[in-house]
């Protein structure tokens, strides 16, 4: 029996790296994949791959910090599969820079994506399972930032840290309508988001990272899978880490 099968999953960000593997892995397991990203061309060739593998899958393009875009992300998942069982936030951005020397641009519009794009899809995604009396899952993706800090990235640690209260705080209103919140915290992880760092820092962190490797998409798709399937059926509140062991 595949995991997910019968259940719709909304998967923000999913054009790409740690998404397009959430995605992928989502499909193989039977949910039928509502692929959401501000990159619309990219998000139609995850979907279009899902459809020929023998999948389900629609590519929709949302901006996840525009309110209006977000509810309409839900209306066409409702319209095209009658129901949303799973959401994934993995939408992100960083910009990073010193605390000195950040912008309030670099600050606004990281929190905005990274932060309040999570909260609106949880919050339509919360509302569409309420309305149905169906439950769900929701898991969001945040990161090592939010929980030890990185220098550079005070904007990018703020909504990473904001997610993991935010977690908690929604898993406590929403257990009693069967709706299970939890968060995942990667580590380095090899997808585009990190490609642009320079070798040397590359291999700093490496050499600190005990299981002496980056991490994959796939290994971040995993956990997201454990934690929307029933195998994780009295589990919530929880950030898990998956970091080889770099902060523990
Ligand atoms: P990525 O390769 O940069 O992919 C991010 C995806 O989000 C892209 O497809 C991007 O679209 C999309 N996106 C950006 N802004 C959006 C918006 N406003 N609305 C909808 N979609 C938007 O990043 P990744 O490494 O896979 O990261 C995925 C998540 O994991 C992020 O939340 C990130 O913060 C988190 N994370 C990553 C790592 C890591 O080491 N890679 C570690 C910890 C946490 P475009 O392609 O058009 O830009």
């Amino acid at each position: 029996m595949k995991r997910l099968e019968g259940k719709v999953a909304v998967v923000t960000g999913g054009s790409r790296g740690i998404g397009r593997a959430i995605c992928e892995l989502f499909a193989r397991e039977g949910a039928a994949v509502v692929v959401g990203d501000i990159s619309f061309d990219g998000a139609q060739d995850v979907a279009a791959q899902i459809v020929k593998a023998g999948g389900k899958a629609i590519a929709l393009q949302v901006d996840v910090g525009d309110k209006e875009q977000v509810a309409k992300l839900f209306q066409t998942a409702l319209e095209q599969f009658g129901s949303v069982d799973a959401l994934v936030n993995n939408a992100g951005i960083n910009r990073d820079a010193f605390l000195v020397k950040m912008s309030e641009q670099q600050w606004d519009e990281v929190l905005r994506v990274d932060l309040k794009g999570a909260f609106l899809c949880a919050q339509a995604f919360a509302q569409a399972c309420m309305a149905r009396n169906a439950g769900g899952t929701i898991v969001s993706i945040s990161s090592i930032s939010g929980l030890r800090g990185n220098i550079g990235q005070t904007n990018y640690s703020a909504a990473k840290a904001g997610l993991i209260g935010m977690t908690k705080t929604m898993a406590l209103e929403l257990a009693r309508f069967n709706i299970r919140v939890n968060a995942i915290a990667p580590g380095f992880i090899d997808t585009e988001m990190t490609r642009g760092i320079p070798e040397k820092p590359r291999e700093i962190a490496k050499s600190q990272i005990p299981m002496g490797r980056i991490g994959s998409p796939e290994e971040i798709a995993k956990v997201a899978l454990f934690l929307s399937c029933d195998d994780s059926s009295y589990v919530t509140g929880q950030t898990i880490s998956v970091n080889g062991g770099w902060y523990m």
